[in-house]
Formats: C-alpha cells, structure tokens, sequence
C-alpha cells in the first residue's frame, strides 16, 4: 500500500525532487505502523496526508532603486490544519520554487506536531534574491509579497514567519503592510517580529539553541557530553550562529563554519561576537571574518566545510548539502553525532552511512523545532497580550525540545527500532497527525 502511495505522489507531482525526498522519508518510516495501527493507516488518510489542503501562486511585482521593474513568484502552501492553523516560514532565495515549498511545508506539519504545540503546518516564500538589495528594495518587495499574502493569512488562519532570507527586516516590512491593508494590530498573524512590537524574547535564538539542547540530550543516552568536544557547523545564518553560541556556552570549541562562498577554520574557537557583526550585522562575506579575525582564522575558498575534523556536525546550511562522500569523511575523521540545524540538509544515502556506522543522527523535523516551538509561544504571548521574560521563554523551550527528544526515543523504541531518530521523529508526528485527522472525518 504505501508504494502505491508513493507511486500515486510521483504521478502527481512529477519533477519535483525535493518533495519526493521528504515524503519517501517519512513512508519508508511507517511500515511497522500500518502493521501495528492498520485502522489508522488506510490509504485514504495516507494520500489526504500526502496532498496539501491549499496551494497558492502569485506574481510579486516590484521597482527598484533604478526604476526597473522585477516579476517574482510567491508561494503560500497550505500542508495541513488538522492540528491547528498553518504555521511555518517563508523563505526568499533564487532557488525558491513549488518543489522546494511543498517538501519544506509537507516536513513543517510532522516538526509541528512535534513540538506538541496547537499548530498546522505550512510553508512559503519567493524566488526574490534579498542579497546586495537595498533596505528600500526590500522593503517595497516585502510590501508587494503582503499584498497578495493577506488575503490567505490570519491568526486563526495561517502565520507565517522567517526562514533563509527572510529575518527581522523583512517581518518588519511584512507586518507593517499588513497591518495597513487591514487596518487592524494582528500581532498573532506573523512570528519573529521585534519585541518592542509583539515579538518574544529568544526567537532569533530558539532554532539554533534548540538544537544543541537536543543534540545533547541524544549525546547522553549514550553518556557522552559536549563539553570539551570540537563542532562543526555548515552556515552561517541565524540558526548557524545560534547553535554555535549555545555549543561553545555549553564547553564545546565551535572550529568551522561556512557560507555560499567558503568555509572558515578558526581552532581555538570562532569569534562569535565578530560573526554576528559580519553575517548578521554587516550581511558581508564571510571572508571579511577571516580577514578582521587576522591570524587565527584561516579562510578557505569553496571546499566543503564537512572536511574539519570534528565530534558533532551541525548542518544548519540547505537542503540536501551533506551527501554520502561528506559523510564518509565525517565518520572517517570520527564524528559522534549529526544534528540538522537546516531542513533535510543530508541525503539518504549520506543518513544511511551515519546510521550504519552507528553516528547517532538527529532529523531536522525533530532538532531544529525550537524555532518553531517558539513562533508558538510568540502566539500564545500575543493571544495573552504579555510579554514573557528571556529566561522564561528559553525554559520553555528547552522543556519542549527534551520533550522533543524523549518521544523521538521513545516512539523508536516502542517500534523496536532503537536509537534511530528518523524513525521515532517521522512515527511520532505522523499519528499525532492521523490521529487529528481521522477524528475531524475525511476532509
Ligand atoms: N522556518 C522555521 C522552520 O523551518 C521556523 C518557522 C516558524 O517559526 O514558523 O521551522
């Protein structure tokens, strides 16, 4: 039955690689679940589940400081409500297309249901390119995107947040047109907003810190500890920036990192002060870390950053960056665990090297949930009308992400396949969603 699921989605769906991908993952996961829940896994639920409730296209025109006039394409895609309104990022990147929104939505409803949060998943974005574009630039994009955008979101409805391209600035831009079109101070309707205007505290940290609290949580059911040990993260965005901090505040030496360019190798630790200044201040290269860094960092053009002999792995780049032979030179060099920072950044092949040489692995859709966890508590700040302290929010988080990891475990475990995440991740959010959508009948 699930290959005739399967069969039926390439049918349907054909050319989009990515989208595949994430759906295989999940089916090759459940076997052992139409095997011991036949009643919730008949195949009218599974092909609902593989089908967005709603998908949406639009055209994004704007000018630029030239007066030139650009056409990008926006997308809203709808995954799945059964557990409460869409919630999910939007990401703006040259590589934006419906292939890469509908895996990144069709993951967001599992990671959702992850969080035991109230939220649906959904995903969005553009194939606009916010690099060497002007704050003006952006912002008329931004408001060009929300004027189509509006019309399917809401807090009850969809909320939207970041993604790659897509921070502070733009959520800023976003809001404010919203908040002009429809004249009305929705705070709950967009998370990562500022704090001074409906944001929480810990957002920008949430996905990076989260994750090292999972990857820590997995180092210790085998009593291993980060303290002490090397890390290597791909990326240097906010999620990128934010694992490294809470790694090296957890006694890890964060050694490398990387952007499109490059990758830097700083052994005695990267500057993370520096880094913040560079990638999130600056937007610059990450060349210009090494070159204000001086000796200490050595800056290498291109290459690949998964080289650095490291303990823990942390790809927090894009999909599909860390591939088999990656992995070989990971597992060669020793690695200890691999935690996605980004979502799907290891292939298949690269997941099943790590498995087989017994390198725990940890799928995005599990440790990278604490940013989204978090838009959740951006939305149940709003709906209370308060603003929690720093400490207060982080506690939470860090609640639900080893809430996060013990259901992962122990939902591997329950289906005899101990230590394997992916399993315990995709087995876990699927009948948190099945369960909610067979009881609200076949819609
Ligand atoms: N884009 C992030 C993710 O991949 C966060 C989404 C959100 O906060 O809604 O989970």
């Amino acid at each position: 039955m699930l290959e005739e699921i399967y069969a039926h989605v390439l049918r349907r769906n054909p050319g989009e690689r990515e989208f595949h991908q994430a759906v295989r993952e999940v089916l090759e996961s459940l076997p052992v679940v139409v095997e011991r829940r036949p009643e919730l896994c008949d195949g009218s639920l599974l092909d609902r589940l593989c089908e967005p409730e709603r998908q949406v296209i639009f055209r994004v025109p704007w000018t630029d400081d030239e007066g030139r006039v650009h056409v990008n394409r926006g997308f809203r895609v709808e995954f799945n409500s059964a557990l409460g309104p869409y919630k999910g990022g939007l990401r703006f990147h040259p590589t934006v297309n419906l292939d890469i929104v509908k895996f990144l939505a069709f993951e967001q409803t599992f990671k959702n249901a992850l969080t035991g949060m109230p939220i649906g998943g959904g995903k969005g974005g553009s194939d606009f390119d916010p690099k060497g574009r002007s704050d003006a630039e952006v912002m008329r994009f931004c408001q060009s995107f929300m004027t189509e955008l509006q019309r399917h979101i809401g807090e009850h409805t969809d909320v939207p947040a970041g993604d790659t391209g897509v921070g502070a600035r733009e959520i800023g831009y976003l809001f404010g047109q919203y908040r002009r079109i429809t004249n009305r101070f929705e705070a709950g309707v967009l998370t990562g907003k500022g704090v001074g205007w409906g944001g929480s505290h810990a957002r920008p940290e949430a996905t990076g810190y989260g994750l090292v609290v999972f990857t820590a949580e997995m180092l210790r059911v085998r009593d291993l500890d980060l303290d002490g040990m090397r890390v290597v993260v791909s990326g240097s965005g906010n999620v990128a920036i934010h694992a490294a901090e809470k790694a090296a505040a957890s006694g890890a030496t964060v050694v490398a990192c990387s952007d499109s360019g490059g990758y830097v190798v700083d052994e005695g630790g990267l500057d993370l002060d520096l880094l913040k200044q560079v990638k999130l201040t600056d937007r610059a290269r990450l060349s210009a870390y090494a070159e204000q860094r001086g000796a200490d960092a050595e800056y290498r053009e291109g290459g690949r950053v998964w080289d650095v002999a490291c303990d823990v792995a942390l790809p927090c780049a894009t999909q599909n960056e860390l591939d088999e032979d990656a992995a070989r030179t990971l597992i060669g060099n020793g690695v200890r665990a691999v935690a996605e920072g980004a979502n799907m950044p290891t292939t298949p092949e690269a997941v099943r090297a790590l498995r087989e040489a017994d390198v725990l692995f940890a799928p995005g859709k599990a440790a990278n949930a604490g940013g989204v966890a978090t838009s959740a508590l951006e939305m149940q700040q709003n709906a209370s009308r308060t603003l929690w302290t720093f400490e207060k929010t982080e506690d939470r988080l860090t609640e639900i992400m080893k809430h996060i990891h013990h259901t992962c475990h122990e939902t591997a475990e329950r289906y005899g396949r101990p230590g394997d995440y992916v399993a315990g991740a995709n087995i876990a959010g699927f009948e948190l969603v099945g369960e909610s959508m067979q009881a609200q009948g076949i819609i």
